[in-house]
Protein backbone atom coordinates (compact mmCIF):
# COMPACT_ATOMS: atom_id res chain seq x y z
CA UNK A 1 0.00 0.00 0.00
CA UNK A 2 1.25 3.68 -0.51
CA UNK A 3 2.24 5.33 1.96
CA UNK A 4 2.20 8.63 -0.11
CA UNK A 5 -0.67 11.09 1.30
CA UNK A 6 -4.07 10.42 -0.26
CA UNK A 7 -6.06 12.90 -2.34
CA UNK A 8 -9.50 12.83 -2.85
CA UNK A 9 -9.91 11.20 -6.95
CA UNK A 10 -13.72 13.17 -7.33
CA UNK A 11 -12.02 16.26 -6.46
CA UNK A 12 -8.72 15.72 -8.66
CA UNK A 13 -11.83 15.15 -11.35
CA UNK A 14 -13.63 18.34 -11.18
CA UNK A 15 -10.45 20.36 -10.66
CA UNK A 16 -9.16 18.64 -13.83
CA UNK A 17 -12.52 19.28 -15.85
CA UNK A 18 -12.05 22.97 -15.23
CA UNK A 19 -8.86 23.22 -16.95
CA UNK A 20 -8.34 20.24 -19.37
CA UNK A 21 -10.93 19.56 -22.05
CA UNK A 22 -12.84 16.62 -20.45
CA UNK A 23 -10.34 16.44 -17.51
CA UNK A 24 -8.06 14.52 -19.83
CA UNK A 25 -5.32 14.30 -22.19
CA UNK A 26 -6.18 11.55 -24.03
CA UNK A 27 -9.64 11.02 -24.72
CA UNK A 28 -9.20 6.84 -23.95
CA UNK A 29 -8.50 7.99 -20.45
CA UNK A 30 -12.00 9.16 -19.72
CA UNK A 31 -14.57 6.72 -18.37
CA UNK A 32 -16.28 7.73 -21.47
CA UNK A 33 -18.56 4.70 -21.89
CA UNK A 34 -17.77 2.73 -18.72
CA UNK A 35 -19.36 5.85 -16.64
CA UNK A 36 -17.84 7.54 -13.55
CA UNK A 37 -14.70 9.34 -12.44
CA UNK A 38 -11.25 8.18 -14.23
CA UNK A 39 -8.53 7.24 -11.29
CA UNK A 40 -5.85 9.66 -10.94
CA UNK A 41 -2.69 8.20 -10.42
CA UNK A 42 -0.18 8.69 -8.42
CA UNK A 43 2.22 5.95 -9.23
CA UNK A 44 2.94 2.84 -10.18
CA UNK A 45 5.46 -0.65 -9.77
CA UNK A 46 5.69 -3.73 -11.18
CA UNK A 47 2.19 -5.14 -12.21
CA UNK A 48 0.55 -2.41 -10.09
CA UNK A 49 -0.31 1.10 -10.53
CA UNK A 50 -1.81 3.29 -7.39
CA UNK A 51 -4.45 5.89 -7.34
CA UNK A 52 -4.49 9.49 -5.63
CA UNK A 53 -6.40 8.25 -2.72
CA UNK A 54 -3.93 5.23 -2.16
CA UNK A 55 -5.36 2.67 -3.62
CA UNK A 56 -3.73 -0.22 -5.48
CA UNK A 57 -4.96 -2.08 -8.55
CA UNK A 58 -3.12 -4.70 -10.52
CA UNK A 59 -2.88 -3.30 -13.87
CA UNK A 60 -4.18 -4.61 -17.29
CA UNK A 61 -3.65 -1.33 -19.10
CA UNK A 62 0.28 -0.91 -18.64
CA UNK A 63 0.39 2.43 -19.94
CA UNK A 64 -1.57 0.90 -23.21
CA UNK A 65 1.07 -1.24 -24.18
CA UNK A 66 4.62 0.33 -23.58
CA UNK A 67 4.97 -1.31 -19.78
CA UNK A 68 6.30 -4.76 -21.20
CA UNK A 69 8.63 -5.19 -18.40
CA UNK A 70 6.17 -4.19 -15.93
CA UNK A 71 6.36 -0.50 -14.19
CA UNK A 72 9.22 1.19 -13.27
CA UNK A 73 11.43 -1.40 -13.76
CA UNK A 74 14.83 -0.47 -11.75
CA UNK A 75 16.87 -1.02 -14.44
CA UNK A 76 14.80 1.23 -17.22
CA UNK A 77 14.80 3.76 -14.42
CA UNK A 78 18.01 3.73 -13.93
CA UNK A 79 18.74 4.06 -16.88
CA UNK A 80 16.77 7.32 -17.11
CA UNK A 81 18.14 8.60 -14.91
CA UNK A 82 21.61 8.72 -15.19
CA UNK A 83 20.12 10.12 -19.16
CA UNK A 84 18.99 12.66 -17.52
CA UNK A 85 21.86 14.03 -15.18
CA UNK A 86 23.71 14.41 -18.39
CA UNK A 87 21.60 16.46 -20.10
CA UNK A 88 17.65 16.39 -21.14
CA UNK A 89 17.84 17.38 -24.30
CA UNK A 90 20.63 18.34 -27.17
CA UNK A 91 19.09 18.73 -30.71
CA UNK A 92 21.96 17.40 -31.78
CA UNK A 93 22.77 13.63 -32.14
CA UNK A 94 23.68 10.75 -29.99
CA UNK A 95 24.97 7.20 -30.10
CA UNK A 96 22.56 6.22 -27.73
CA UNK A 97 20.30 6.92 -31.01
CA UNK A 98 22.25 5.18 -33.20
CA UNK A 99 21.82 2.51 -30.70
CA UNK A 100 18.36 2.36 -30.58
CA UNK A 101 18.02 1.98 -34.23
CA UNK A 102 20.62 -1.18 -34.50
CA UNK A 103 18.58 -2.95 -31.74
CA UNK A 104 15.43 -1.84 -33.93
CA UNK A 105 17.53 -3.28 -37.02
CA UNK A 106 18.70 -6.54 -35.54
CA UNK A 107 14.79 -7.29 -34.64
CA UNK A 108 13.60 -6.30 -37.99
CA UNK A 109 16.21 -6.20 -40.62
CA UNK A 110 13.89 -4.73 -43.10
CA UNK A 111 14.01 -1.88 -41.01
CA UNK A 112 17.42 -1.02 -42.85
CA UNK A 113 17.38 2.80 -41.80
CA UNK A 114 15.25 3.74 -38.84
CA UNK A 115 13.66 7.51 -38.12
CA UNK A 116 13.09 8.07 -34.33
CA UNK A 117 10.03 10.31 -33.79
CA UNK A 118 8.34 10.93 -30.58
CA UNK A 119 4.61 9.27 -31.02
CA UNK A 120 3.00 6.70 -32.83
CA UNK A 121 1.04 9.34 -34.55
CA UNK A 122 4.02 10.86 -35.88
CA UNK A 123 5.31 7.86 -37.24
CA UNK A 124 2.30 6.76 -39.10
CA UNK A 125 2.15 10.47 -40.51
CA UNK A 126 5.49 9.98 -41.60
CA UNK A 127 4.65 6.83 -43.13
CA UNK A 128 1.97 8.20 -44.88
CA UNK A 129 3.81 11.55 -46.38
CA UNK A 130 6.51 9.36 -47.42
CA UNK A 131 4.30 6.65 -48.69
CA UNK A 132 2.85 9.52 -51.31
CA UNK A 133 6.19 11.09 -51.63
CA UNK A 134 8.34 7.89 -52.83
CA UNK A 135 4.88 7.09 -55.29
CA UNK A 136 4.17 10.70 -56.36
CA UNK A 137 -0.02 9.41 -55.91
CA UNK A 138 -2.40 11.03 -53.32
CA UNK A 139 -4.53 8.01 -52.21
CA UNK A 140 -4.39 6.06 -48.86
CA UNK A 141 -6.41 2.66 -48.19
CA UNK A 142 -6.83 2.03 -44.60
CA UNK A 143 -9.34 -0.25 -42.69
CA UNK A 144 -12.13 0.31 -40.61
CA UNK A 145 -11.82 -0.40 -36.64
CA UNK A 146 -8.32 0.07 -37.24
CA UNK A 147 -6.43 3.10 -34.98
CA UNK A 148 -3.08 4.50 -36.64
CA UNK A 149 -3.33 7.86 -34.46
CA UNK A 150 -4.98 10.92 -34.90
CA UNK A 151 -3.63 11.78 -38.45
CA UNK A 152 -6.50 13.52 -40.35
CA UNK A 153 -6.47 11.41 -42.70
CA UNK A 154 -6.15 8.07 -40.99
CA UNK A 155 -9.14 8.60 -38.40
CA UNK A 156 -11.88 7.70 -40.63
CA UNK A 157 -13.74 5.21 -39.11
CA UNK A 158 -11.03 4.37 -36.63
CA UNK A 159 -10.81 1.88 -33.57
CA UNK A 160 -9.83 2.84 -30.54
CA UNK A 161 -11.32 5.99 -28.47
CA UNK A 162 -13.17 6.92 -32.10
CA UNK A 163 -14.78 3.32 -31.47
CA UNK A 164 -15.34 4.18 -27.73
CA UNK A 165 -17.44 7.23 -28.37
CA UNK A 166 -19.03 5.89 -31.21
CA UNK A 167 -17.84 8.70 -33.65
CA UNK A 168 -18.09 8.53 -37.51
CA UNK A 169 -15.32 10.70 -37.65
CA UNK A 170 -14.28 14.18 -36.18
CA UNK A 171 -15.03 17.67 -36.48
CA UNK A 172 -11.58 19.54 -38.09
CA UNK A 173 -10.81 17.18 -40.74
CA UNK A 174 -11.71 18.58 -44.31
CA UNK A 175 -13.46 16.91 -46.89
CA UNK A 176 -10.49 17.09 -49.15
CA UNK A 177 -8.21 14.67 -46.65
CA UNK A 178 -11.21 12.41 -45.95
CA UNK A 179 -11.57 11.99 -49.56
CA UNK A 180 -8.00 11.00 -49.81
CA UNK A 181 -8.58 8.13 -47.16
CA UNK A 182 -10.11 4.71 -48.62
CA UNK A 183 -11.91 3.13 -46.03
CA UNK A 184 -12.31 -0.94 -46.59
CA UNK A 185 -13.82 -3.62 -44.58
CA UNK A 186 -11.01 -5.56 -42.50
CA UNK A 187 -9.84 -8.81 -43.17
CA UNK A 188 -11.28 -8.66 -46.87
CA UNK A 189 -8.98 -9.62 -49.55
CA UNK A 190 -11.58 -8.77 -51.73
CA UNK A 191 -12.46 -5.36 -51.05
CA UNK A 192 -8.49 -4.50 -51.37
CA UNK A 193 -8.71 -6.06 -54.77
CA UNK A 194 -11.65 -4.17 -56.19
CA UNK A 195 -10.36 -0.84 -54.50
CA UNK A 196 -6.97 -1.47 -56.44
CA UNK A 197 -9.04 -2.34 -59.80
CA UNK A 198 -10.93 0.94 -59.64
CA UNK A 199 -8.20 3.45 -58.15
CA UNK A 200 -4.60 1.58 -58.17
CA UNK A 201 -2.54 4.09 -60.10
CA UNK A 202 -3.68 6.41 -57.75
CA UNK A 203 -3.17 4.81 -54.34
CA UNK A 204 0.30 5.57 -52.46
CA UNK A 205 -0.23 3.24 -49.81
CA UNK A 206 -1.77 0.45 -47.54
CA UNK A 207 -1.82 1.48 -44.18
CA UNK A 208 -2.80 -1.89 -41.86
CA UNK A 209 -2.01 -2.72 -38.11
CA UNK A 210 0.08 -5.81 -38.21
CA UNK A 211 -2.66 -7.20 -35.67
CA UNK A 212 -5.75 -4.96 -35.21
CA UNK A 213 -5.82 -4.57 -31.17
CA UNK A 214 -8.19 -1.34 -31.37
CA UNK A 215 -11.77 -2.99 -31.66
CA UNK A 216 -10.54 -5.32 -29.57
CA UNK A 217 -8.53 -7.88 -30.28
CA UNK A 218 -9.15 -8.96 -34.36
CA UNK A 219 -6.26 -11.20 -35.68
CA UNK A 220 -5.83 -10.98 -39.55
CA UNK A 221 -7.13 -13.97 -41.08
CA UNK A 222 -4.37 -16.69 -42.67
CA UNK A 223 -2.88 -14.97 -45.66
CA UNK A 224 -4.25 -11.42 -44.89
CA UNK A 225 -1.26 -9.70 -44.88
CA UNK A 226 0.40 -11.46 -47.44
CA UNK A 227 -1.95 -10.43 -49.46
CA UNK A 228 -2.01 -7.11 -49.19
CA UNK A 229 1.45 -7.52 -49.92
CA UNK A 230 0.90 -9.42 -52.99
CA UNK A 231 -1.80 -6.55 -54.00
CA UNK A 232 0.33 -3.53 -52.94
CA UNK A 233 3.63 -4.77 -54.93
CA UNK A 234 1.07 -5.83 -58.47
CA UNK A 235 0.05 -1.72 -58.58
CA UNK A 236 3.30 0.22 -57.25
CA UNK A 237 1.91 0.50 -53.81
CA UNK A 238 3.40 0.56 -50.54
CA UNK A 239 2.74 -1.18 -47.87
CA UNK A 240 2.67 -0.53 -44.48
CA UNK A 241 2.43 -1.95 -41.18
CA UNK A 242 1.55 -0.44 -38.57
CA UNK A 243 3.14 -2.14 -35.55
CA UNK A 244 3.02 1.12 -33.27
CA UNK A 245 1.15 -1.53 -30.76
CA UNK A 246 2.23 -5.25 -31.22
CA UNK A 247 5.94 -4.00 -32.16
CA UNK A 248 8.46 -5.89 -29.76
CA UNK A 249 4.95 -6.47 -27.33
CA UNK A 250 4.00 -9.64 -29.13
CA UNK A 251 7.36 -10.83 -29.13
CA UNK A 252 10.96 -10.12 -30.15
CA UNK A 253 10.46 -8.82 -33.70
CA UNK A 254 6.89 -7.98 -33.25
CA UNK A 255 3.35 -10.07 -35.00
CA UNK A 256 5.82 -9.48 -38.21
CA UNK A 257 8.36 -11.83 -36.31
CA UNK A 258 5.22 -14.04 -35.00
CA UNK A 259 3.93 -14.79 -38.75
CA UNK A 260 7.19 -15.04 -40.12
CA UNK A 261 7.54 -17.82 -38.13
CA UNK A 262 4.22 -19.59 -38.78
CA UNK A 263 5.17 -19.73 -42.15
CA UNK A 264 3.29 -16.29 -43.55
CA UNK A 265 6.11 -14.83 -45.54
CA UNK A 266 5.96 -11.41 -46.63
CA UNK A 267 7.70 -8.10 -45.74
CA UNK A 268 6.26 -4.53 -45.84
CA UNK A 269 7.88 -1.65 -47.42
CA UNK A 270 7.67 0.37 -44.38
CA UNK A 271 6.97 -0.39 -40.27
CA UNK A 272 5.76 1.80 -37.95
CA UNK A 273 6.76 1.09 -33.70
CA UNK A 274 6.02 2.90 -30.56
CA UNK A 275 4.83 1.95 -26.85
CA UNK A 276 7.03 -0.76 -26.16
CA UNK A 277 10.07 1.39 -28.78
CA UNK A 278 10.30 4.03 -25.91
CA UNK A 279 9.31 1.78 -22.51
CA UNK A 280 7.29 4.28 -21.06
CA UNK A 281 8.91 7.67 -22.51
CA UNK A 282 7.70 9.39 -25.91
CA UNK A 283 9.84 7.03 -28.54
CA UNK A 284 8.23 5.93 -32.03
CA UNK A 285 10.04 5.04 -35.30
CA UNK A 286 9.57 4.40 -38.84
CA UNK A 287 11.48 1.75 -40.53
CA UNK A 288 12.43 0.54 -43.96
CA UNK A 289 14.67 -0.35 -46.61
CA UNK A 290 17.47 2.45 -47.30
CA UNK A 291 15.99 2.75 -50.75
CA UNK A 292 12.53 3.95 -49.27
CA UNK A 293 13.85 5.68 -45.85
CA UNK A 294 16.36 7.41 -48.40
CA UNK A 295 13.73 9.99 -49.40
CA UNK A 296 13.52 11.31 -45.89
CA UNK A 297 15.05 14.83 -45.35
CA UNK A 298 17.98 15.68 -45.31
CA UNK A 299 18.69 12.72 -47.98
CA UNK A 300 15.64 13.31 -49.86
CA UNK A 301 12.36 16.06 -50.20
CA UNK A 302 10.29 14.38 -47.86
CA UNK A 303 10.03 16.53 -45.20
CA UNK A 304 10.15 15.26 -41.59
CA UNK A 305 11.67 16.74 -38.36
CA UNK A 306 11.07 16.85 -35.14
CA UNK A 307 12.85 18.96 -31.86
CA UNK A 308 12.50 16.59 -29.10
CA UNK A 309 12.78 13.03 -31.63
CA UNK A 310 15.61 10.78 -30.32
CA UNK A 311 15.23 12.29 -26.95
CA UNK A 312 17.94 11.60 -25.19
CA UNK A 313 16.13 10.54 -21.67
CA UNK A 314 13.53 8.81 -24.04
CA UNK A 315 15.98 6.81 -25.98
CA UNK A 316 17.52 6.01 -22.85
CA UNK A 317 14.24 4.32 -21.82
CA UNK A 318 13.62 2.15 -25.12
CA UNK A 319 17.02 0.85 -25.65
CA UNK A 320 17.01 -0.49 -21.86
CA UNK A 321 13.51 -2.07 -22.28
CA UNK A 322 14.49 -3.45 -25.40
CA UNK A 323 17.66 -4.93 -24.13
CA UNK A 324 15.85 -6.81 -21.57
CA UNK A 325 13.03 -8.06 -23.33
CA UNK A 326 14.79 -11.14 -24.22
CA UNK A 327 12.92 -14.64 -24.64
CA UNK A 328 12.35 -15.05 -21.35
CA UNK A 329 10.04 -11.88 -20.76
CA UNK A 330 8.09 -12.99 -23.67
CA UNK A 331 7.49 -16.44 -22.25
CA UNK A 332 6.42 -14.91 -19.30
CA UNK A 333 3.93 -12.06 -20.73
CA UNK A 334 2.72 -15.07 -23.31
CA UNK A 335 2.16 -17.65 -20.32
CA UNK A 336 0.07 -14.43 -18.16
CA UNK A 337 -2.32 -14.17 -21.60
CA UNK A 338 -2.85 -17.84 -21.49
CA UNK A 339 -3.92 -17.89 -17.59
CA UNK A 340 -5.94 -14.78 -18.16
CA UNK A 341 -7.68 -15.33 -21.15
CA UNK A 342 -8.27 -19.10 -20.40
CA UNK A 343 -9.85 -17.47 -17.06
CA UNK A 344 -11.79 -14.73 -18.17
CA UNK A 345 -13.47 -17.45 -20.55
CA UNK A 346 -14.31 -19.74 -17.77
CA UNK A 347 -15.87 -16.75 -15.67
CA UNK A 348 -17.94 -15.94 -18.03
CA UNK A 349 -19.32 -19.44 -19.20
CA UNK A 350 -19.75 -20.32 -15.42
CA UNK A 351 -22.52 -16.54 -15.05
CA UNK A 352 -23.64 -17.55 -18.45
CA UNK A 353 -22.67 -15.11 -20.06
CA UNK A 354 -22.48 -15.21 -23.81
CA UNK A 355 -18.74 -14.26 -25.31
CA UNK A 356 -15.85 -14.77 -26.89
CA UNK A 357 -12.22 -14.30 -26.18
CA UNK A 358 -9.79 -13.22 -28.79
CA UNK A 359 -6.40 -13.36 -28.77
CA UNK A 360 -2.99 -12.37 -30.71
CA UNK A 361 0.25 -13.37 -29.12
CA UNK A 362 -0.26 -12.10 -26.01
CA UNK A 363 -3.16 -9.59 -26.91
CA UNK A 364 -6.52 -10.25 -26.00
CA UNK A 365 -9.90 -9.21 -25.76
CA UNK A 366 -13.34 -9.74 -24.67
CA UNK A 367 -16.25 -9.89 -27.35
CA UNK A 368 -19.95 -10.00 -25.22
CA UNK A 369 -23.19 -11.63 -26.85
CA UNK A 370 -21.94 -12.62 -30.52
CA UNK A 371 -24.04 -15.41 -31.13
CA UNK A 372 -24.09 -14.15 -34.72
CA UNK A 373 -20.34 -14.10 -35.12
CA UNK A 374 -19.73 -17.82 -33.79
CA UNK A 375 -16.81 -18.15 -35.74
CA UNK A 376 -14.57 -15.41 -34.23
CA UNK A 377 -15.25 -11.40 -34.59
CA UNK A 378 -13.33 -10.87 -38.06
CA UNK A 379 -14.13 -7.27 -38.69
CA UNK A 380 -15.11 -3.56 -37.38
CA UNK A 381 -18.81 -4.36 -37.70
CA UNK A 382 -18.86 -7.42 -35.92
CA UNK A 383 -17.04 -6.14 -33.22
CA UNK A 384 -19.69 -3.27 -33.20
CA UNK A 385 -23.02 -5.60 -32.81
CA UNK A 386 -21.48 -6.95 -29.37
CA UNK A 387 -23.42 -6.40 -26.10
CA UNK A 388 -20.56 -3.70 -25.75
CA UNK A 389 -23.44 -2.71 -22.42
CA UNK A 390 -22.23 -5.66 -20.49
CA UNK A 391 -18.62 -4.31 -20.16
CA UNK A 392 -19.74 -1.24 -18.09
CA UNK A 393 -20.73 -3.78 -15.04
CA UNK A 394 -17.94 -5.89 -15.71
CA UNK A 395 -15.22 -2.97 -15.73
CA UNK A 396 -16.64 -1.77 -12.73
CA UNK A 397 -16.94 -4.67 -10.63
CA UNK A 398 -13.19 -5.92 -11.60
CA UNK A 399 -12.11 -1.53 -10.35
CA UNK A 400 -14.10 -2.45 -7.25
CA UNK A 401 -12.08 -5.86 -6.96
CA UNK A 402 -8.58 -3.84 -7.14
CA UNK A 403 -8.18 -4.65 -11.01
CA UNK A 404 -7.15 -1.85 -13.63
CA UNK A 405 -8.84 -3.03 -17.04
CA UNK A 406 -8.98 -0.58 -20.53
CA UNK A 407 -12.12 1.82 -19.57
CA UNK A 408 -13.27 0.50 -23.01
CA UNK A 409 -14.30 -3.07 -24.55
CA UNK A 410 -13.03 -1.75 -27.66
CA UNK A 411 -9.35 -1.93 -26.41
CA UNK A 412 -6.96 -4.87 -25.49
CA UNK A 413 -5.66 -6.11 -22.37
CA UNK A 414 -2.07 -5.68 -21.35
CA UNK A 415 0.23 -7.77 -18.95
CA UNK A 416 3.90 -7.20 -18.35
CA UNK A 417 6.70 -9.41 -17.37
CA UNK A 418 5.75 -8.29 -13.90
CA UNK A 419 2.32 -10.15 -13.71
CA UNK A 420 3.25 -13.02 -11.26
CA UNK A 421 1.41 -15.57 -9.88
CA UNK A 422 0.05 -13.75 -6.74
CA UNK A 423 -1.03 -10.48 -9.16
CA UNK A 424 -2.35 -12.62 -11.60
CA UNK A 425 -3.98 -14.22 -9.27
CA UNK A 426 -5.92 -11.54 -7.94
CA UNK A 427 -7.37 -10.86 -11.35
CA UNK A 428 -8.56 -14.62 -11.34
CA UNK A 429 -9.75 -14.26 -8.06
CA UNK A 430 -12.22 -10.80 -9.08
CA UNK A 431 -13.51 -12.04 -12.05
CA UNK A 432 -15.88 -14.45 -11.53
CA UNK A 433 -18.13 -11.28 -9.76
CA UNK A 434 -17.66 -9.53 -12.43
CA UNK A 435 -18.70 -12.00 -14.70
CA UNK A 436 -22.22 -12.24 -12.49
CA UNK A 437 -22.23 -8.74 -12.92
CA UNK A 438 -22.03 -8.85 -16.54
CA UNK A 439 -24.76 -11.40 -16.82
CA UNK A 440 -27.30 -9.23 -14.73
CA UNK A 441 -26.51 -5.57 -16.64
N1 LIG B 1 -0.96 2.96 -34.26
C1 LIG B 1 -1.51 2.05 -33.45
C2 LIG B 1 -1.73 0.65 -33.95
C3 LIG B 1 -1.86 2.40 -32.14
O1 LIG B 1 -2.41 1.47 -31.32
C4 LIG B 1 -1.63 3.71 -31.70
C5 LIG B 1 -1.98 4.16 -30.29
N2 LIG B 1 -2.76 3.38 -29.53
C6 LIG B 1 -1.07 4.64 -32.60
C7 LIG B 1 -0.74 4.22 -33.87
C8 LIG B 1 -0.81 6.05 -32.20
O2 LIG B 1 0.22 6.13 -31.26
P1 LIG B 1 0.34 7.40 -30.27
O3 LIG B 1 -0.83 7.30 -29.34
O4 LIG B 1 1.66 7.22 -29.62
O5 LIG B 1 0.28 8.62 -31.14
Amino acid sequence: MSTAPTLDNHAAFLRAQAAIPGGVNSPVRAYGSVGGDPRFLARAAGPFVYDVAGREYVDLVCSWGPALLGHAHPQVVAAVQDAAARGLSFGAPTVAEVELAEEIRRRVPAAERVRLVSTGTEATMTAIRLARGVTGRPLVVKFAGNYHGHVDALLAEAGSGVATLAMPGTAGVTAAAAAETLVLPYNDLDAVASAFAERGAQIAAVIVEASPANMGVVPPQQGFNAGLRRITREHGALLILDEVLTGFRVGPSGWWGLQQVAGESYTPDLFTFGKVVGGGMPVAAIGGPAAIMSHLAPEGPVYQAGTLSGNPVAVASGLTTLRLADDAVYARVDAAAATLSAAVAEALDAAGVEHRVQRAGSLFSVFFGLGAAAEGVRDYAQAQAQEAFRYKAFFHAMLDAGVNLPPSVFEAWFVSAAHDDAALGRVVDALPGAARAAATA
